[in-house]
Order: C-alpha cells, then sequence, then structure tokens
C-alpha cells in the first residue's frame, strides 16, 4: 500500500502565497495517476490531509471551521484520505485537544501535527508541546512536527520534547529540510530516540539513503508535503534506493514498500 502521510488541502485561494485552492478532488485524481513503481502501475492508495497552513493562523476561526474542507474531504472520499488534525496552540491548547478527541472519535482523524514555525512558538514551550504529546499518547495517535527551518523548527529542537514522552510516536516532518536542510540533525534525533519517525519529503536522495541506513526502513515514512511538492518526484527517490550504489544501496522491495506506506498504514491504523 502506498500511503502519503502529507497533504495541504484547501478550499480557498491561498492569499499569502497566491496559490488557487487544491481541492480533495484535485488530490485525488493526482493519487489516480499510474505511477511506474516497481509491481505496478501504482495508485497512490491513502493520504493523510490536513488544513493549509493560512487556515491555522487565522485566530477569527474555529478549529472546527479551520479544518472544515478536510472534514468534508476524508467524509466524501473515506476509503482513500484519513484527517490530521493541525494545532496551532496559541489559539488554545485545551480547545484544540477537545477538537482533536472529538475528531478522532467521530471522523476518524489519525494524526495530530504541530507547526512551530508557522504558529511561531519554541518547542520548549512546554505548556504549549506537552499536552498535545500526551493527548496523542492516550489517542495512540502519531504527531507529525514540522522541521527543517530555523529559528522554531531546528529538529534537535524536538529532542527534549520527544524523549521525555517516549510512549508517543513522533514522526518528523521533511527530514529536517526546507530552505535549509538539517537532515543530519533528524537522523540523530531519530538515533536517540527509538519513538521517532522520519518522514522522507523534501529529503535530498543521499540524504534519505543515509537516513535509511541509520535507523532502518522501518522508522521512514513517505509524506510528500502535496501540492507544495510532487507525491511522485519523492516516491521516486525512495524507489532509486533499490539500485545498487553508488546511486542506490540496494534496498530491498519489501523496505521499499514499508517506507512508501506499510510503516504509516500501521501507525495510522488504516
Ligand atoms: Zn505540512
Amino acid at each position: 500500500m502506498i500511503v502519503d502521510g502529507h497533504v495541504h488541502l484547501s478550499d480557498d485561494p491561498d492569499p499569502a502565497r497566491g496559490w488557487p485552492p487544491f481541492t480533495a478532488d484535485h488530490l485525488i485524481a493526482i493519487m489516480d495517476e499510474e505511477l511506474p513503481i516497481p509491481g505496478g502501475p501504482r495508485v497512490i492508495d491513502r493520504a493523510a490531509v490536513m488544513p493549509m497552513l493560512g487556515p491555522t493562523q487565522r485566530a477569527g476561526l474555529s478549529f472546527r471551521e479551520q479544518h472544515r474542507p478536510v472534514i468534508e474531504a476524508i467524509r466524501k472520499y473515506a476509503d482513500r484520505l484519513v484527517g490530521t488534525f493541525m494545532l496551532n496552540p496559541h489559539l488554545g491548547v485545551d480547545a484544540g485537544l477537545a477538537e482533536l478527541r472529538r475528531l478522532v472519535a467521530e471522523d476518524g482523524f489519525r494524526m495530530v501535527k504541530l507547526h512551530p514555525t508557522a504558529h511561531a512558538y519554541w518547542p520548549k514551550a512546554r505548556d504549549f508541546t506537552d499536552p498535545v504529546l500526551e493527548e496523542a499518547g492516550r489517542l495512540d495517535i502519531p504527531v507529525l512536527i514540522h522541521t527543517g527551518d530555523p529559528p522554531f523548527a531546528v529538529p534537535a529542537l524536538m529532542e527534549p520534547l520527544v524523549a521525555d514522552h517516549p510512549d508517543t510516536t513522533a514522526i518528523l516532518a521533511h527530514l529536517g529540510t526546507q530552505k535549509i536542510g538539517y537532515s543530519d540533525d533528524a537522523i540523530n534525533v531519530a538515533r536517540h530516540c527509538d519513538n521517532v519517525y522520519l518522514e522522507t519529503g523534501w529529503g535530498h536522495q543521499p540524504r534519505v539513503a543515509e537516513a535509511v541506513q541509520a535507523i532502518g526502513a522501518g522508522r521512514m515514512v513517505f509524506g510528500s508535503d502535496c501540492p507544495v511538492q510532487d507525491p511522485y518526484s519523492q516516491l521516486r527517490i525512495i524507489e532509486t534506493l533499490t539500485r545498487p550504489g553508488p546511486l542506490g544501496i540496494n534496498l530491498s522491495t519489501s523496505d521499499m514498500e514499508a517506507i512508501m506506506g506499510d510503516n504509516l498504514a500501521r501507525l495510522l491504523r488504516l
């Protein structure tokens, strides 16, 4: 099963970026493109979807309103899409967690995301972050944490947080890579903390190879960051690891499948 663990949906244009909407219909059309992946042609079977950043930065919208396009998308495509709740702690941690519990129970949401850059807070602001990791542990859902840009989303800043919650699964998004690459840093956090998974998307091919060699395929997950990144371009990097060196690392087909989706299907209980 191929599972894209990181997709943003919107029904409205993004005023900050000048982007047109990216709806569930757009996403499903991309997921259904047949990809020349071994064992294929293959489609992207499932995706974890969350709002664009803009709505989650607006204090005038309730958590429910921020996630309305996501809720409608997973109801329309219940067999393909699963919800991720993006919690802006500035808008109220307790209220956010109450909405998360409702969405998990009633709409099958399966992940919660922290975005220290978009929401402007330090991961060491533990009154913001500890309750989220504690609740995720209770709900048995992973926490997706944006990483890759200073000052708030440097992967090393996440280590005390994830180390203090060993029973909560944390996924470091983007392999620590945005305009700056902190992949070594992200890999080190995962080496130190068994509860940490690394997302491959945005990671450069040699850095993804290093991550797999450092922590094993069992804690690597595919997430494209669509529509910022194209899913197939990110899947292709994983597939290339099956080549012999120096291009690849002789990754086995079963390890490739684990990274492309089987690991995430287990974490999200798909
Ligand atoms: Zn994201």
